[in-house]
């Protein structure tokens, strides 16, 4: 199954253009609010499965309403480095143990289809990435136990302005990585059990229709399993968090020559079995921030 985040209320996807509010149907069991759904998500999801969905009453799903499937997690876990082709292309050796580990703060959270405003003297680059939510809290999550932890999958961007991301003596990932709007989710949560195979499914991502990146998470090197076990060897993970899985290669600070996002581009962003995301990019109004230069 699919779940939305439709103006701040939780919403089961019937297709592109219905869902049924899950607060209604539950006579206020489950929801309105989506981080209250991801709360409580595997009793909500023994109900929903048995939800007679043709007999439910069905409302209007418009998609400028949407907004993150997880819009307010308490935690946020980005890995860098786990795709080797995308290692290469940055620079840098495959990690082994554990992949290099930082976060993009709270709010830079939003839904599917946005504006983003460029920050002042940046270099805004690209990242398409597969999305975990988490469904059920865990600390030292066994991997043969991990996918068990997932509500579901989402596609992400990881917009990063790599200046202030490489900035200072010792690296820093979180600031360039945490501008407004820097992390887009959507189009809604997907259950792992809607795909054919949860562990390869192809993404990518496009500007202004020319292909940027491509890639197949079968290719990731800490696949989604083993991140979750590797994460939780730390941290204790909570329902609704997110994890960023990481980027293919194609990125724009590995290109020859590099190229970044300009004011007006649009960036198209797919997983296959979710759906797509859609940044417009609007010059930065001159204000400086994190990039003092
Ligand atoms: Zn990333």
């Amino acid at each position: 199954m699919k779940i939305a985040n439709h103006d701040g209320r939780s919403l089961l996807v019937i297709d592109e253009h219905h869902g049924i509010d899950i607060a209604e149907a539950s006579d206020g069991r489950f929801g309105p609010a989506p981080e209250s759904v991801l709360q409580s998500w595997d009793e909500f999801a023994a109900w929903a499965r048995a939800l007679n969905v043709e007999g439910s009453h069905a409302i209007p799903l418009e998609r400028a309403r949407l907004g993150s499937p997880s819009p307010a997690p308490r935690q946020i876990i980005a890995v860098g480095l786990n795709y080797s082709a995308h290692a290469a292309e940055s620079g840098f050796d495959v990690p082994d143990q554990l992949p290099p580990t930082f976060t993009k703060f709270v709010s830079s959270i939003t839904g599917p289809d946005t504006d983003v405003r460029l920050p002042h003297n940046g270099h805004t680059d690209w990242e398409v990435e597969l999305v975990v939510i988490i469904g059920r809290e865990g600390h030292r999550i066994a991997e043969a136990d991990a996918w068990d932890h997932v509500a579901g999958l989402a596609a992400g961007q990881d917009i990063s302005e790599r200046i202030s991301q490489l900035q200072g003596p010792a690296p820093q990932f979180s600031l360039g990585k945490s501008f407004p709007g820097f992390a887009p989710i959507g189009p809604w949560l997907v259950t792992p059990d809607e795909f054919e195979n949860r562990d390869d499914l192809a993404l990518g991502c496009s500007i202004d229709g020319e292909t940027v990146q491509e890639g197949r998470t079968r290719d990731l090197i800490f696949p989604v399993a083993s991140l979750i076990a590797r994460l939780s060897a730390t941290i204790t993970l909570l329902p609704g968090d997110v994890i960023f899985t990481g980027t293919p290669a194609g990125v724009g600070v590995g290109r020859s020559p590099q190229r970044f996002l300009q004011p007006e581009e649009r960036l198209r962003t797919w997983v296959e079995g979710i759906g797509e995301l859609n940044q417009h990019f609007i010059a930065s109004d001159d204000q400086p921030g994190s990039n003092l230069s």
